[in-house]
């Protein structure tokens, strides 16, 4: 007989979240972690919230502070490099930010190398003035960073494989200058991911990323991670609820899925960008390649020191013998790599540095890095090597 109920109540009250008990009890567990579409928990009573809040039990209370999907990506994250924890948050943005913020006060300075993500420069340069934080940008990589510490610094910053012009710092090296200091060492691993290198077992006390690129991988979520010891995560933590930059749970699932093929899919990149860049080096219309793997690099023994074996990632940029005009004319002459301020998707991709990442940098800024109108940035994908190398041969024959 049909509830007494009215129907509105039993639309609401009917398979509802309290299924959960049931299905708990069940001897079927899912194969793949189900997504947790719920924005809080529910109780029975009081004591149970307050037994979470007081780590006395094991729970979750409200979305925001963290919920099954990120705490699965988590540890997923923390396996990969070797941490202790990972934290998921809304962009990568979202994640360098709050984990800068949470470990730096007024008066205090960073030391940071100045090739990064622009974005990251911009809020270095002109956001972190507001709250006194002062930072000095020094080459990571050909200067004596040690000279530019001074009493008030608290942290040193830099890219693993500095975005556009794939540097590759002496990491280790970093970390026992940030040691013998007592100063905090964050790495940015976007370009590189875990499986192309790992920081913290280079010394580094934080891993970042934008999980919108290579971890997530099918240019479809827009997050960010950071992975650590667990002390310094706990802080972290503390700013990610309160500045509220979690990463959903649809996004959260997302990033768990595509972290199963991290390693297929960066070895692929990372070979198939290999194989272009040997290509590019011989090309008549290409001045320069940046790319860590070619034995010609500046940073080759840097990054073969520091990589896993025979891996050097899937990011690479050339100079073209020319300037913004031969740059436009091989993005327009390109039929299937698109022109996207992005990267890492499974596809390959171009993009121009000096008018998106980096547009916001100030032109002489730009001319002293090396960033120039006349440099492509390739995010090399996973189709075939030979049809990515044909394809970039006939567009150069364009200018
Ligand atoms: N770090 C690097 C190296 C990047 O390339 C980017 C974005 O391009 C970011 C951080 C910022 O990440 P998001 O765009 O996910 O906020």
């Amino acid at each position: 007989m049909m509830s007494e109920k009215d129907l509105s109540t039993r639309l609401i009250h009917t398979g509802d979240g309290q299924n959960y008990k049931k299905f708990a009890a069940y001897q079927s567990v899912p194969e793949s972690l189900p997504l947790y579409l719920t924005s809080v928990f529910s109780f029975d009573d009081v004591p149970s919230v307050d037994a979470i809040y007081e780590h006395e039990a094991e729970g979750y209370i409200y979305t925001r502070m963290r919920h099954p999907n990120t705490d699965a990506v988590g540890e997923i994250l923390a396996a990969a490099d070797g941490g202790d924890e990972g934290l998921v948050f809304s962009s990568g943005m979202a994640a360098i930010t709050t984990s800068v913020l949470s470990v730096v006060s007024s008066g205090d300075h960073i030391l940071s190398s100045p090739i990064l993500y622009g974005g990251v420069q911009d809020y270095f340069t002109n956001e972190l003035k507001r709250f006194g934080v002062e930072v000095t940008f020094v080459d990571f990589v050909n200067e004596n960073i040690e000279a530019y510490i001074r009493p008030n610094t608290k942290l040193l910053y830099t890219e693993s494989i500095c975005n556009p012009l794939l540097q590759v710092p002496d990491m280790s090296a970093i970390s026992v200058i940030a040691k013998k200091h007592g100063l905090l060492f964050y790495v940015d691993n976007t370009f590189g991911t875990s499986v192309v290198v790992k920081p913290l077992e280079l010394g580094a006390d934080l891993v970042l990323y934008s999980a919108t690129k290579y971890l997530g991988g099918h240019s479809d979520i827009v997050g960010g991670a950071a992975v650590g010891r667990s002390s310094l995560i706990e802080k972290i933590r503390r700013n990610l609820v309160l500045y509220g930059c979690i990463l959903g749970a649809a996004d959260s699932w997302l990033l768990a899925r595509s972290l199963r093929t991290l390693d297929l899919r960066v070895r692929k990149h990372s070979e198939n960008a290999g194989k272009v860049a040997v290509f590019l080096e011989k090309h008549p219309k290409i001045e320069k390649v940046y790319y860590p793997g070619l034995p010609s690099s500046p940073d080759h023994e840097r990054a073969a020191a520091q990589f896993t074996k025979g891996l050097f990632g899937g990011m690479l940029s050339v100079n073209l013998k020319g300037a913004e005009k031969e740059a436009s004319a091989v993005i327009r002459s390109l039929p299937t790599i698109k022109y996207v301020p992005s990267l890492a998707g499974t596809a390959t991709t171009v993009s121009y540095a000096a008018k998106t990442s980096h547009r916001f940098y100030k032109k002489e800024e730009l001319e002293k890095l090396g960033i120039t109108y006349g440099q492509l940035r390739l995010s090399i994908g996973l189709e075939n090597a030979d049809d990515i190398i044909e394809e970039l041969s006939a567009a150069l024959e364009s200018i």
